[in-house]
């Protein structure tokens, strides 16, 4: 097998909804008999923070860590002895970015806080360096993702990333597809030879034929996830979570 690059997201792709049951057994079997053939490098590409991400892998007693991580959906990190190790280079940008963007927009901020933040179902909690939301009803989400909008249609730099429940708001050219882009430069490898899974609304900016040959996502993705990878060609598995990403692996490489 040529190297590859084995992109996922985390929460609802490798998980499942039974908390306790083994985390991707069919995952991690697929990843340990494919490297015994050729490289393969796993990124994970989550909105957790690192902290949050390791908790969660010890919790599920994953048998391996990730070689690179992508947090809060914008920062790179590469993983050795299960500790992450920051790439520098790319996270001091990101964080003068936004700390340029959050200064520039506090008063757009404000009004998000207000406006939306009004709402009864909609709790407003300070976020990766700005304010995210946290909207616990569908009427909630309809009211957030209308006045969201609204308040920032004249700022195409300030993107909306949105997780279930969770809005955060990040600069435009920072997201788990230009994260990823990043990785496959330092590893040299193309689109070609990534393979890119996720099942949210934070996974489209990296579920296109830009940044991988090999998409996929599992049954329980959301309706916007479901119509993208089938339109980009990729693989809509049956099962889902992480059953559903080992599916799609042995179905483009078994
Ligand atoms: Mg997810």
């Amino acid at each position: 097998m040529k190297p590859l690059l084995v992109c996922t997201d985390f929460d609802g792709t490798l998980t499942e909804e039974d908390s306790s049951a083994p985390l991707a057994p069919g995952f991690f079997q697929w990843l340990h008999s494919a490297r015994e053939k050729g490289g393969v490098s796993w990124a994970v590409a989550t909105g957790r923070s690192w902290e949050g991400l390791r908790e969660a892998l010890l919790h599920h007693h994953a048998p391996v860590f990730p070689e690179w991580i992508v947090t809060v959906e914008r920062e790179i990190h590469r993983v050795r002895d299960r500790e992450a190790v920051p790439v520098e280079e790319w996270n001091r940008a990101c964080t003068e970015v936004h700390e340029a963007l959050f200064g520039r927009h506090s008063a757009i901020l404000e009004r998000i806080e207000k406006e939306v933040g009004s709402h009864e179902d909609v709790t407003v909690i300070p976020d990766a360096g700005a304010i995210g939301l946290v909207v616990d009803s569908p009427a909630g989400i309809a009211h957030a993702e209308k006045k969201v909008r609204e308040i920032l249609k004249d700022r195409p730099e300030i993107h909306t990333v949105r997780n279930g429940p969770y809005f955060r708001f990040a600069h435009a050219d920072y997201h788990k597809g230009s994260c990823l882009g990043h990785v496959q430069k330092l590893l040299d490898l193309g689109p070609a030879s990534t393979f890119i899974a996720g099942d949210n609304l934070n996974d489209l900016s990296m579920l296109t034929r830009r940044y991988g040959r090999y998409l996929a996502c599992p049954s329980n993705s959301h309706e916007d996830v479901l119509t993208q990878v089938k339109k980009e060609g990729g693989y809509l598995a049956r099962t889902p979570g992480g059953t559903g990403i080992a599916e799609a692996l042995n179905h483009f490489f078994c």
